[in-house]
C-alpha cells in the first residue's frame, strides 16, 4: 500500500477529499499530509445544505491530528468556500474538525479522553500539546456540551457556595441531585450569583422546579423568592448546612472551654477540635478511644456535642407533626443550656424553621451535593490550581457536568 492511500485509510477520508501527498520529516519527527479534492467538486452551504461550485479557496489550514507511531502527524488542507444566494460567501464544512479547531476530530478525542483522565499538565505532555492549548480544548469541548444539552431546568436543583484558591473568592454552584451534574457555576454568592442562574429560564420553566436544597443564606433565599414561582413552598434549608451550623457552635464552645482550662493548666482538651466534629459514624477507630475518654468528663463541650448529635435525629421522622415536636423538645433542652454558642445555633434554625421542615415534604438529601464537591475537591488538585476563575468554572464543567464533551462527526459534508 502506498503511503497516500495509507493515509487515506488511516484519516478515514471519504469522498471528495483524497490524500495528495505525505511528507515525513525525521529530523522533526513529523508527517505531514496534504488533503485536496478534485476541481469540479460541489460543496454544501454550511446554513442551508444547498450543492454549490466552489467559489474559492481560503489559506491553507493546518490541523493537529493523532500521531502515526511517534510522529505528530499534521493534515494540511486549503478550506473550500461556496457562494450561497441565500447566506452569501461561506466556509464549506470539513469532514474532520469543527469550524475554528486547530485539532482533527480524532485527536480531540483522544485529548479529551486523556484530560479526563490525567490533569492537565501531565496529557498536556503526552499529547505534546502547551498547557494553554490543552485548557483552550477543555473549554471548547465544555461549550459544544452545553449547546448540545440546551436549556433544561431539573425539577431539584441544589444550591451551594465554593471556595476556590486560598483566598476568599466564592463561586455559587447549582447542581442536579438526581443527575449528580454540577448545572451552573456563578461569580460570587451574591443575590445576582444565583438570579443569573434562573435568568436563563422561562417562567414556565422555573414554576417547574420542585424543590431547592440550600443554606439559611439570605443572598439565595432573595433570589429563590424572587424568581422561583412559589419559592417558599419549595426551599429546604439542608440538613448538610443545618449540622455544619450546630458544629461551628460546639466549635465555638470548645475554643472558649479550651482556653478557660488551659489558664488552670489543663490541657484536656488539646488536639480535640475534629473529634467532636465529626459524625460518629465517620469517626477514625485510631480516634474512638480517646474521644470515648473525654467526652463522658463534666466538660461543656460535651453537652454540645451531645445536643448536636441528638438533632441528626430529626431528619429520621417521617413526617412534619413528628418532627415538629421533636424540635420543640431539642429547642427547650439547647436554649437552657447555658452555652451561648449553641442557643445562637439553636435560635438562627428557629428563625428559618418553616424551610427545615419542608424536608418533609421534599426530602432532598445532600448526598449527592456532597459527593459533587469531593469530586470538585479533586478537580482541585487535579489542575494544581487554577490561573483564574474560568479554568476553575471550565474543569468542574469537564469533569463534573455530565455533558457529551465529544465532537459530533460531520457527516453531511460530502457532496459531488
Ligand atoms: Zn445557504
Amino acid at each position: 500500500m502506498e503511503s497516500k492511500e495509507l493515509y487515506q485509510c488511516l484519516l478515514g477520508l471519504s469522498s471528495p477529499w483524497t490524500v495528495e501527498s505525505v511528507e515525513l520529516d525525521m529530523a522533526k519527527q513529523r508527517v505531514d499530509v496534504q488533503v485536496g479534492h478534485p476541481a469540479a467538486t460541489r460543496f454544501a452551504c454550511p446554513d442551508c445544505g444547498r450543492e454549490l461550485a466552489v467559489y474559492d479557496h481560503q489559506a491553507e489550514r493546518v490541523w493537529r491530528h493523532l500521531d502515526s507511531c511517534q510522529f505528530m502527524t499534521y493534515l494540511h488542507a486549503k478550506p473550500p468556500r461556496v457562494e450561497c444566494p441565500e447566506h452569501g460567501v461561506r466556509q464549506a464544512r470539513l469532514p474532520w474538525a469543527e469550524a475554528g479547531s486547530r485539532f482533527t476530530h480524532l485527536f480531540e478525542v483522544l485529548a479529551i479522553e486523556m484530560l479526563q483522565a490525567a490533569n492537565v499538565k501531565r496529557a498536556a505532555a503526552i499529547l505534546r500539546i502547551s498547557w494553554d492549548q490543552a485548557w483552550h480544548l477543555m473549554e471548547r469541548a465544555v461549550l459544544r456540551g452545553r449547546a448540545a444539552k440546551g436549556s433544561v431546568v431539573p425539577r431539584q436543583i441544589g444550591v451551594d457556595e465554593k471556595a476556590i484558591s486560598k483566598g476568599h473568592h466564592y463561586m455559587t454552584l447549582v447542581c442536579d441531585p438526581e443527575a449528580a451534574t454540577i448545572e451552573y457555576i456563578g461569580e460570587g454568592r451574591k443575590e445576582e450569583s444565583l438570579a443569573a442562574y434562573f435568568a436563563a429560564f422561562d417562567a414556565d420553566q422555573r414554576a417547574n422546579i420542585e424543590a431547592i436544597s440550600l443554606d439559611m443564606w439570605p443572598a439565595y433565599i432573595n433570589a429563590c423568592r424572587a424568581h422561583v414561582p412559589q419559592a417558599d413552598e419549595k426551599m429546604v434549608f439542608d440538613r448538610f448546612h443545618i449540622m455544619q451550623h450546630v458544629g461551628n457552635g460546639v466549635d465555638r464552645v470548645r475554643k472558649q472551654e479550651h482556653k478557660a482550662l488551659l489558664g488552670q493548666g489543663d490541657d484536656t482538651l488539646t488536639g480535640s477540635k475534629y473529634l467532636w466534629l465529626y459524625n460518629p459514624a465517620n469517626m477514625p477507630e485510631k480516634a474512638r478511644e480517646r474521644f470515648a475518654q473525654i467526652k463522658h468528663g463534666h466538660l461543656k463541650t460535651g453537652r454540645a456535642w451531645a445536643l448536636k448529635e441528638a438533632l441528626r435525629e430529626l431528619w429520621d421522622y417521617q413526617s412534619t407533626g413528628w418532627a415538629r415536636r421533636f424540635w420543640d423538645r431539642w429547642y427547650f433542652w439547647a436554649t437552657h443550656s447555658r452555652l451561648p454558642p449553641m442557643i445562637d445555633a439553636a435560635k438562627l434554625i428557629a428563625r428559618h424553621l418553616p424551610n427545615v421542615l419542608t424536608y418533609f415534604k421534599h426530602p432532598i438529601t445532600n448526598a449527592v451535593a456532597e459527593g459533587l464537591n469531593s469530586k470538585i475537591a479533586a478537580v482541585q488538585k487535579r489542575a494544581c490550581g487554577f490561573r483564574n476563575p474560568d479554568n476553575f468554572k471550565i474543569a468542574v464543567y469537564f469533569h463534573c457536568g455530565g455533558l457529551n464533551l465529544f465532537p459530533a462527526r460531520v457527516t453531511h459534508s460530502k457532496v459531488g
